[in-house]
């Protein structure tokens, strides 16, 4: 086997042991405990190669996992024996075209680039998932990722107007490209985006952008209870103010970070919520007076203005470390993205605490309120078996919390191997047994990332 995928890659591209290995071996729940095991880790470094590795380990029943930059939350990306194809090697920006708004970039660019390579042109890619500097392209399209930004712009999948992808037995297929719509045939292109890596690799986009915005403004709104907080979103919802961002922290999400807060602090915190505006100066002057007033009812403490790039910038450098820092009050976290209609969110916000409770751990939540998406979490200590036995317990609650909410087990993260056994619960049966014949037309061995996402029936 080593022998005969080294002979398709170029040399140093097969590796079988030592630390590159290992950390193919886990993905961002690794503070979870989750490891896995592989037979090598493949790094090819065109579409060609991973068409050849995909063809040798589907004539020889070899299990395929593709890996982005493994921050993926749903451990997605961990192995089970097998080939672990990691898309790495593939970081060209084949093309940008800033007068038509339109990038092609393969699998593994990492989303910070595309996201540097856009605003050079003038530019911007709306996703933002937290983790951009270290995932891919790839992993963004594999697990359709979002992000603070994607309540006013849109997950992933509305910025992809075309996928270059190998399929089983080891083809190379393009799906769309530069045009902006299509509707010629099923859109097997939306089937792939989200299909974490079940369906076949991705290896190339390409992407649709928009100018960049010229300005910039945040509020952040403080409140005592999570009551008020909610509220307060509602009603930014209900007076029509178009922000691009919604988020919350809770209190204890709060107490966890509020320690980096580049800002000046609040006196009284137990809920905040994070509101932008962004567009012409005048247009974001306007929007972020609204949002003043729309999160003054009922606030703690006076609403807090950031004008500026640089202030916005530092303000989503601290919200990107708020998941680590709320780790380390315990040294590990099980932490979900649950989704709810809007009008149920303050029930699970405070559903999240009452599980925690129950089950005797520490819980907050944080996330993307106006998309009704939470990372609930429940703080444990990784070396005590019985903690995460309870941990493990209070995520299947609240997976049935959001089902009974008439919300979901999975806004963001995907499905992994985590939640693969609550899929039968989230979705309708009928959606359960034609997902399962679509696993089986794509993959007809049942090679590529086995045994996650799409339950089979047996
Ligand atoms: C601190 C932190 C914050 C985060 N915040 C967010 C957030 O706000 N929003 C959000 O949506 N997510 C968030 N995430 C989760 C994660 O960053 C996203 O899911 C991201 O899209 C994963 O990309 P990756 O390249 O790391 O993929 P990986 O972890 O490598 O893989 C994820 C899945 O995609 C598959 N895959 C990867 N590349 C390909 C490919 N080229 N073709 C086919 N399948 C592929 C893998 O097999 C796996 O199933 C966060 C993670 C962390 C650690």
């Amino acid at each position: 086997m080593v022998g005969e995928l080294t002979a398709l890659l170029s040399p140093g591209r097969v590796v079988t042991a030592g630390p590159e290995l290992r950390i193919a071996l886990s993905d961002g729940t690794a503070n979870q405990g989750i490891e896995g095991s592989a037979d090598l880790l493949a790094l090819p470094e065109t579409t060609e190669q991973v068409a050849a590795v995909l063809g040798w380990c589907y004539s020889h029943d070899v299990p395929v996992i593709t890996r982005g930059g493994g921050t993926g939350l749903a451990a997605g990306a961990v192995p089970h024996g097998g080939v672990v194809l990691s898309t790495e090697r593939l970081g060209a920006v084949r093309s940008i075209e800033p007068g038509l708004w339109r990038m092609e970039a393969e699998a593994g660019v990492r989303t910070a680039t595309v996201h540097r390579v856009a605003l050079e042109n003038g530019l911007f890619f709306p996703p933002d998932p937290g983790a951009s500097e270290q995932s891919t392209l790839g992993g963004n399209i594999a697990t359709n990722a979002g992000g603070p930004h994607t309540f006013k712009y849109g997950v992933t999948r509305a910025w992809v107007t075309g996928l270059e992808a190998v399929i089983a037995p080891g083809e190379i297929m393009r799906l769309g490209g530069t045009v902006r719509k299509d509707v010629s045939g099923l859109d097997l292109r939306d089937l792939l985006i989200g299909s974490e890596g079940t369906l076949g690799i991705v290896t190339a986009a390409w992407l649709k952008l928009v100018p960049a915005p010229e300005s910039r403004a945040a509020v952040v709104g403080f409140f005592e209870t999570a009551s008020a907080g909610c509220e307060a979103i509602a009603a930014v919802m209900g007076s029509g103010i178009r922000a691009t961002t919604l988020e919350f922290l809770d209190r204890g999400a709060l107490e966890a970070s509020l320690g980096s807060f580049p800002f000046e602090r609040p006196e009284r915190p137990g809920f905040a919520v994070i509101s932008e505006a962004d567009g012409h100066p005048d247009e974001v002057s306007r929007v972020a007076g609204e949002l003043e007033e729309a999160l003054s009812p009922g606030s703690s403490d006076r609403p807090l203005r950031l004008t500026g790039q640089a202030e916005t910038r530092e303000l989503w450098s601290w919200r990107d470390r708020v998941s680590p820092a709320v780790a380390a009050r315990r040294g590990g976290k099980i932490s979900e993205d649950v989704v709810v209609p809007l009008e149920r969110f303050r029930e699970a916000v405070e559903g999240t605490l009452a599980i925690g409770e129950r089950v005797g751990l520490e819980a907050c939540s944080w996330g993307h309120a106006g998309d009704g998406n939470l990372h609930s979490t429940f703080l444990v200590d990784l070396a005590d078996p019985e903690q995460m036995e309870r941990g493990r317990a209070a995520a299947e609650q609240l997976f049935s919390m959001a089902i009974e909410l008439g919300g979901s087990i999975s806004g963001e993260h995907g499905i992994g191997t985590l939640k693969i056994d609550r899929v039968t619960d989230a979705l309708d049966a009928n959606a359960v047994r034609l997902q399962a014949e679509v696993k089986r037309a794509f993959d007809p061995k049942l090679l590529l990332n086995p045994g996650k996402k799409v339950p089979l029936p047996g």
